[in-house]
């Protein structure tokens, strides 16, 4: 019986002994190692060989190998020339914006200490001066918030950009410094805060500090735009996952605009002519810290009726 390795055997001998087949072999070596300016050897002997022939298509497939290389190399460079001025003109625009940022902070700071002096004759003031003066300082507050805005955009790209330092925290700490932090700012404006705590054994290893700061940005919106009602700061063990969920009772975002509410600087149309307080830097910051720890951030929303934002993060600290 013949046996089914027989023709193997046979290839293999053939490879391993001929001048050929040993030609082929290095052919092969040279392309895994990505060396395709290898020279293949032709032996001089009959055009029609088969053998000689398939060194030659070796041959020119070598040649079409190496040009794609070497396109791929020039690619390669212009990327990491192309990605290295990026980054230089992301460096200059936030340079920039700091320091026009700061130079107009100090014609400001003397506008408001000419505000103050003219508010303290304001006594003898007739309504239309004080209509006047009314509306400047409402100016002034206007410009004063859009410099710290402009400032903040860079802090938050800074901050957003550093790596996150990992170890084990226990959940049930986080909540109390959240608890602690916002219990009173909540009762204040007369609306319940409802921290769901976890058990004390739950650990998560991860940047307590991001968990921080994410959960103060939803807390601190769910005040902000909560009228009446309550807050709820709850989280769920699952397999490899935390989620926190921040709920409130408040105004909602209107459908058609919760596309953008990672957005840098979005605010929503029902918030912008009632409350003069933001920036729309909160949940894009947010999110950016959020993916730091290669986690998710999402939220349902209904206007008038309150959200829920969800956050979901490894148990794990990935990073
Ligand atoms: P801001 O400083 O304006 O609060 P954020 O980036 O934190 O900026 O939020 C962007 C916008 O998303 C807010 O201006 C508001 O319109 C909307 N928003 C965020 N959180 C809530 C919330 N809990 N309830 C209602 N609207 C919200």
């Amino acid at each position: 019986m013949v046996s089914i390795t027989d023709p193997f055997k046979a290839i293999a001998t053939w490879f391993s002994t001929s001048s050929k087949g040993k030609e082929i072999i290095t052919i092969l070596e040279q392309i895994s190692k990505g060396n395709f300016s290898y020279k293949v050897k032709i032996p001089s002997g009959k055009e029609d060989d088969e053998h000689i022939q398939i060194l030659k298509g070796l041959e020119l497939t070598l040649r079409e190998l190496e040009k794609l290389d070497k396109r791929e190399k020039r690619r390669h460079k212009q990327m990491t020339k192309a990605n290295k001025q990026l980054k230089q003109l992301d460096k200059n625009k936030r340079e920039f914006i700091e320091l026009a940022s700061h130079q107009l902070k100090t014609p400001l700071a003397s506008l408001r200490l000419g505000l103050d002096v003219l508010e303290r004759s304001s006594r003898n003031w007739s309504d239309r001066d004080k209509q006047v003066f009314s509306e400047v300082k409402h100016s002034y507050d206007h410009m004063a918030k859009l410099v710290e805005s402009l400032l903040e955009t860079v802090r938050i790209d800074e901050r957003a950009n550093m790596q996150p330092k990992c170890q084990l925290n226990s959940a049930h700490n986080i909540f109390t410094i959240m608890e602690k932090q916002f219990r009173s700012r909540f009762e204040a404006k007369g609306l319940e805060l409802i921290v769901e705590y976890p058990i004390e054994s739950l650990r998560i290893r991860t940047d307590a500090g991001f968990v921080v700061e994410i959960l103060q940005n939803l807390l601190e919106n769910a005040l902000k735009y909560t009228k009446i009602g309550i807050v709820r700061l709850e989280i769920t063990e699952m397999k490899n996952v935390v989620e926190f969920r921040v709920a409130d009772t408040g105004i909602g975002i209107p459908a058609l605009e919760q596309s953008r509410a990672f957005e840098k600087l979005f605010r929503a149309s029902n918030v912008k002519d009632e409350s003069d307080v933001g920036s729309g830097l909160g949940l894009y910051y947010t999110q950016q810290l959020v993916k730091r720890l290669k986690g998710k951030i999402w939220f349902e929303s209904e206007e008038g009726n309150g959200s829920v934002f969800y956050v979901r993060i490894p148990k794990d600290c990935v990073t």
